[in-house]
């Protein structure tokens, strides 16, 4: 594992060598959603990267602790309760499920640890009175806030000027604060609102105070990577490093990695301008590798420019990934030596298989290197593009012998698997007509009630079993069956050079939505 992951920290405004405090360990904090909506793609976008992010430091070898935490009480969602009439705790219940369902469709990996702030209470009131009896924090009538005067390199990770920031935001002091960018650790509660016991009142915690205190427990202080969207650092990272740094007097987190926002048609995403996607709606029309392929392509710093032509296009490259793979395995698994003179074969042997062995390894490499580079997905994509290509064309004329199987299954594994890395899964089942029958079988036993590929594959059957009855007197009532009568008759009509005969078997299961390929390596049925 000597390799050399360099990634961007947004803490010293360059790229340097990933060095983890623990050989072979990373300790790793993201910023969860605050639950009182859906969410949105931005969320999501962020989501992806940092999962993609933790996929890559798994499969270099690294042990990832990822904690990420849930924002389960915050003024959002005790606005959203009161609009709709609810409890805050309902409404949290709610949205938490729907994230983790939301992430879970989008082949995000479960965080080692998710804590919820309302769980974690006590080790925030630890926190803030760590803060107060250090002279950090100051009480004012049952609120607390945390004096950024006291600690001096607030603004390093942002970069902002702080007596700039102060006279900027002298208009709107408030009286209580001793310092116009002071903010709140802790807050009395309003009647009504949730609320816990205590040493300033019967309150809650400030947003910032939950994630210095659930990454010192889960993680200790310091860790090494703390990342979340660009917009939250500042105030919110900002806020955390002082928080966190004023009581436990060492490094917060060493690494600090941010993911660029996501816009739509190059606007921001704003509900009061009709540009407003959840994931979930999104993911209604769009398969999720398809949206993951496409975020991909974009380098997770930079902002990323949803729209709908891009998804397209997205989807139509996933498709294309997905029906090379299926092409190999089909070509790998149906294998029959191509007809050539001896020596030929030899020769397209060779050089096929050291090819396509050779490209397989050039993307390999060249998807570490990429990757290695501060996570670049787009490179990592290309490479895994360009072995697709190689793939496609290597079995073009069929397969020449057993080595050069060989290396056509290794070029299809090393494409599944490096997508893997991505979190992008495809099946690479090979799609024929005998695929059929399973499903068949499955709607003897559901009774019709399938969806609509279901009821087509119904249709499909019953037809194919109809035409063999007809054309070749077939007696039985399997669809497969149906199939291979109809391709061996039609194989024994070309043979006898009955072409009238052969044509009629394609055009017959033409017909019935199922087309003949006839492929150098042997013939097989595919959908419409
Ligand atoms: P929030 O629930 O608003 O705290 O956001 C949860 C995560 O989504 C944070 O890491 C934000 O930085 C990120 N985020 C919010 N809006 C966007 C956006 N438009 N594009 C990308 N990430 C976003
Ligand atoms: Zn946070």
């Amino acid at each position: 594992m000597a390799r050399a992951i360099r990634l961007y920290n947004t803490l010293t405004r360059r790229k340097e060598k990933f060095v983890p405090l623990k050989e072979g360990k990373v300790s790793f904090y993201l910023c969860g959603p605050t639950v009182y909506n859906h969410i949105h793609i931005g969320n999501a976008r962020t989501f992806l990267s940092f999962d993609v992010i933790r996929r890559y430091l798994e499969y270099a070898g690294y042990e990832v602790t990822f904690v990420q935490n849930i924002t389960d009480v915050d003024d959002k969602i005790i606005n959203r309760a009161n609009e709709e009439g609810r409890t805050a705790v309902e409404v949290a219940a709610e949205y938490s499920e729907a994230f983790v369902e939301g992430m879970h469709a989008l082949g995000v990996l479960d965080p080692t640890i998710r804590p919820r702030a309302t769980e974690e209470i006590p080790a925030m009131i630890e926190l803030i009175s760590c803060l107060v009896e250090g002279g950090h924090a100051y009480e004012v009538e049952g609120d607390v806030y945390f004096s950024v005067r006291s600690f001096s390199p607030y603004g390093r990770l942002s970069g902002r000027d702080i007596e700039q920031m102060r006279s900027g935001a002298r208009v709107e002091v408030d009286p209580r604060k001793r310092d116009a960018l002071d903010f709140a650790l802790w807050k009395k509660a309003k009647p009504g609102e949730p609320s816990w016991e205590s040493p300033w009142s019967v309150g809650r915690p400030g947003w910032h105070s939950e994630c210095s205190a659930m990454s010192a427990r889960y993680l200790g202080n310091p860790f090494d990577i703390h990342a979340g969207g660009d917009d939250l650092i500042f105030p919110h990272h900002e806020n955390e490093i002082a928080q966190a740094e004023s009581c436990y007097h060492v490094t917060f987190a060493n690494y600090w990695l941010h993911g660029g926002m996501l816009t739509i048609d190059h606007e921001k995403m704003a509900k009061s301008e009709g540009n407003f996607l959840l994931l979930k709606d999104v993911l209604t029309y769009v398969r999720p590798f398809a949206l993951r392929l496409l975020m991909l392509q974009t380098h997770y710093r930079s902002p990323f420019d949803y729209s709908a032509e891009r998804l397209q296009e997205a989807t139509a490259a996933f498709e294309r990934i997905e029906s090379a793979l299926r092409n190999l395995s089909w070509t790998i698994e149906s294998y029959a030596v191509v007809e050539t003179a001896p020596n030929e074969i030899g020769d397209k042997s060779v050089s096929w298989t050291a090819d396509l062995l050779q490209r397989a390894e050039n993307t390999r490499e060249r998807f570490i290197n990429s990757m290695d580079d501060d996570f670049n997905t787009a490179g990592a994509v290309a490479a895994i593009f360009e072995l697709v290509t190689a793939g496609n064309a290597s079995v073009k004329d069929g397969i020449f012998g057993e080595a050069h199987r060989r290396a056509v299954i290794e070029a299809r594994d090393t494409i599944a698997g490096l997508l893997n890395v991505l979190g992008v899964t495809v099946d690479a089942e090979p799609e024929n007509g005998l695929n059929l029958s399973e499903e068949v079988e499955d709607l003897k036993d559901t009774g019709n009630a399938g969806d609509a590929r279901d009821a087509n594959d119904a249709l499909a059957a019953k037809a194919v079993v109809e035409l063999a009855a007809s054309l070749v007197g077939y007696l039985g009532e399997s669809p497969v069956e149906a199939i291979e009568f109809l391709l061996a008759a039609r194989d024994e009509a070309r043979a006898e050079k009955d072409w009238a005969r052969a044509d009629a078997m394609r055009d017959g299961l033409n017909e019935v939505g199922l087309v003949i390929e006839d492929t150098a390596s042997g013939t097989r049925i595919v959908r419409k």
